[in-house]
């Protein structure tokens, strides 16, 4: 079943397809596994539900990506790039649409959700343009060879990625692969395949050949694992839990294939003493409070400095009341629900247990909520200590831990205490001091005077147990090509003859 909404704005997209399906070498194909249930964040009916896709789909997925990469790698960059230029073009002209999806079948407010279908055009975008610049390298080497480096498409890959920015992570995985030559398989989180499928019908209406990006739709414990045990994949990027990341790890180390895991954390972001606290302020509030919090890089623990400690986290609290909560596809909502059921409840125990735990309530928005029964929660300022669970473990929801710290050095001791390493940030009029914290924080991603820009351009990826290898950028054009070192004897006699005499009498 698919609401009427969801329905129209789809019917108008891809025509009368009335049922959700993996999408595999340019065709939608159903599954016959269990039924997938999908439930509205807003208001807690029922949204859409499809069949889970079967093991049968591996086959299918798995050769319509080879032949598909096979046609692709045999274009000329040049050409690569041009189509992967229209992806582009083509998302910024259905940017209404998508959004609207996003936010009906993603929860995302569709400010956010527009926000992020522009930023996937330019992922694309940007992408195009390596295309045709991922050229090898002349090493120096001190023999009498010429040595040259060739980076490679690895073939097919497999990406698998969460509910809470399905769109985003898309664009964001499948542009640099398959810049760098690769077919995609693609498994979208069961909770939000849609815009996935979206973004691969209009991959290949710009003209990429047919089956180099593939949308599986179903559950991870059942498709995702056969794609990872069967298809012939030759690396996973893994975007989601840590729970889950330390499988997916455990799956490719038993078939000997490389993975990259960008999984959860715990950021720290740092105020001090003489900031400008007003930028501050509104800077723990978008660090924490956008997308509700359902962010991997989320200010989750505000580490303010003693003296001011207790006018900042008022002064949040107090900001955290003028937020607009309600439903994602109204323009004006600020914070939408939380995803799902389960992480509601999981954001509501872990506020539950914080305070049981000792952690105090500095406030939270009182304004009542949407009046429906959906996934709502109040935007939380808490304020507590770094051993507390709370300031250990992912809440995933628009909930902070304010924790005091003495001095600089006190400030880098509690950032660095977390087995997770994504991101965090400091505030401060201290340049040195700026540039000093940012040097000792254990981060992938750090923001001075700021928080949560990102851009396709700069490298993303964690530290410790919020992951390995590296998102975006160039490093993204890297982890999806195989490096190869070729190496050309020029000397008139090869030097290479290790003692062995030749004689063809
Ligand atoms: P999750 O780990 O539950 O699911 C992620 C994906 O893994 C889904 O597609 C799911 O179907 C699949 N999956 C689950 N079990 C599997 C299995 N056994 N085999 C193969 N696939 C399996 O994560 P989630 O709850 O969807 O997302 C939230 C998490 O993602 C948070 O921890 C968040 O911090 C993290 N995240 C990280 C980044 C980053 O770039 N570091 C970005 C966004 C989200």
């Amino acid at each position: 079943m698919i609401t009427e909404e969801i329905l129209s704005t789809l019917h108008s997209f891809w025509g009368e397809r009335s049922v959700i399906a993996s999408y595999v070498g340019g065709e939608f194909v159903q599954g016959h596994g269990e039924t997938v249930e999908i439930r509205n964040a807003h208001d807690d009916t029922p949204l859409l539900s499809y069949p889970d896709a079967d093991e049968s789909l591996v086959e299918l997925a798995n050769n319509a990506a080879k032949s598909a990469q096979a046609q692709w790698s045999a274009m000329t960059a040049q050409a690569r790039g041009r189509l992967m230029y229209q992806i582009g073009a083509l998302i910024r002209k259905e940017s209404e649409s998508l959004a609207l999806i996003e936010a009906l079948t993603g929860n995302k407010p569709i400010r956010d959700a527009l926000v992020e279908v522009a930023k996937v055009a330019e992922m694309f975008e940007y992408y195009a343009g390596w295309a045709d610049k991922l050229h090898g390298e002349v090493i120096p080497v001190p023999t009498s060879h010429l040595n040259y480096v060739r980076y490679e498409p690895l073939g097919t890959v497999l990406q698998i990625t969460p509910w809470n920015a399905p769109i985003f992570t898309c664009g964001w995985q499948i542009a640099p692969a398959i810049a760098a030559g690769n077919a995609v398989i693609l498994k979208p989180s069961e909770l939000t395949p849609v815009s996935s499928l979206m973004v691969a019908v209009l991959i290949e209406r710009a003209g990429i050949p047919k089956g180099l990006v593939n949308v599986i739709a179903g559950y991870g414990h059942t498709i995702g694992q056969a794609l990872i045990a069967k298809a012939d994949i030759r690396k996973v990027v893994f975007v989601g839990s840590p729970a889950t990341g330390r499988h997916i790890a455990t799956a490719c180390a038993q078939r000997c294939i490389p993975c990259v895991l960008e999984l959860g954390g715990k950021s720290a972001n740092i105020v001090f003493e003489d900031a400008n606290l007003e930028f501050a302020l509104r800077g723990a509030q978008a660090a924490i409070f956008s997308g509700s919090g359902q962010s991997c890089v989320s200010g989750s623990r505000l580490l303010v400095q003693e003296s001011i400690f207790e006018r900042f986290t008022e002064a949040l609290a107090k900001a955290a009341k003028n937020f607009k909560v309600g439903d994602p596809s109204d323009t004006e909502t600020q914070i939408g629900p939380i995803n799902n059921a389960k992480q509601y409840a999981h954001v509501r125990n872990m506020v539950e247990g914080a305070l049981r735990d000792g952690a105090t309530l500095v406030g939270q928005d009182v304004t009542p909520l949407p009046d429906v029964p959906g996934y709502y929660v109040h935007p939380t300022v808490l304020a507590g200590n770094n051993a507390m669970y709370c300031a250990q473990e992912e809440i995933f929801g628009p909930v902070v831990v304010a924790i005091p710290f003495k001095d600089e050095e006190d400030a880098i001791r509690i950032a660095n205490d977390s087995r997770f390493g994504l991101a965090g940030g400091v505030w401060t009029r201290d340049v040195g001091r700026a540039h000093r914290v940012a040097a000792q924080v254990r981060a992938g991603t750090f923001w001075i005077n700021g928080y949560k820009t990102i851009h396709v351009s700069s490298p993303f990826g964690g530290y410790g147990e919020s992951g390995y290898g590296r998102s975006s950028g160039l490093d993204a054009l890297r982890e999806y090509s195989e490096v190869k070192s070729v190496w050309v004897e020029t000397a008139a006699q090869p030097a290479a003859s290790f003692g062995y005499g030749a004689s063809l009498e």
